[in-house]
């Protein structure tokens, strides 16, 4: 869908029918059908990534691709996954903090009833990017470490740097969004 048939002059009545259709489609569930759906959908929002990490298996790169989804078809996918039926909708990369419409994407799965959820390399989450996505609805955010020792998860992460994100992450306000880590 291209980006202007989305836009309303009216936003909350394109958020209200955002919702109309995503409950109408929700409404169409049987019981049985619903205890065999999957609950939880991963969108990679972009490839574009600041680190440059020896294990990454996303080919991420400094800029984004040509054929990523527009901000419109993220919207059109977030109103598709809410009527099928999933709840939980996680927003990984690349690294989701490259893009500038990530705080959108957020509120609109909220205003859809999906819980949104963060993946990322935690290296671009200052206490001010994390206020704006706790206040767009983040419900929780996964920090990819690869190790508890610096040195090594910077060696392999491709950086000098980048455990000073996941490292400033307990400054985050309380409530949102909670640590989880792979190790
Ligand atoms: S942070 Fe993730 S997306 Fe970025 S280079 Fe590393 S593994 Fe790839």
């Amino acid at each position: 869908m291209k980006e202007r048939e989305m836009t309303s002059e009216n936003p909350k009545s394109e958020v209200e029918s955002r919702k109309s259709r995503a409950a109408a489609g929700s409404s169409r569930s049987t019981p049985d059908s619903s205890a065999l759906r999957p609950s939880l959908v991963s969108w990679n929002i972009t490839r574009q990534c600041n680190l440059a990490c020896a294990h990454c298996y996303r080919d991420a790169r400094e800029l984004p691709d040509s054929g990523e989804l527009t901000t419109a078809e993220g919207m059109q996918l977030i109103e598709e996954t809410a009527r099928v039926g999933f709840r939980v909708f996680v927003l990984s990369g690349g690294e989701p903090l490259m893009r500038a419409d990530l705080c959108e994407l957020i509120a609109a799965a909220r205003d859809l009833g999906l819980r949104p959820v963060l993946g990322s390399n935690g290296t671009l989450i200052t206490k001010k990017a994390a206020e704006k996505m706790r206040d767009a609805g983040l419900a929780r955010a996964g920090i990819s470490l690869d190790s508890v020792d610096p040195g090594y998860h910077n060696r392999l992460r491709g950086s000098p740097t980048a455990w000073q994100g996941p490292a400033c992450v307990p400054a985050l306000p309380s409530g949102c969004p909670s640590r989880s880590t792979r190790l």
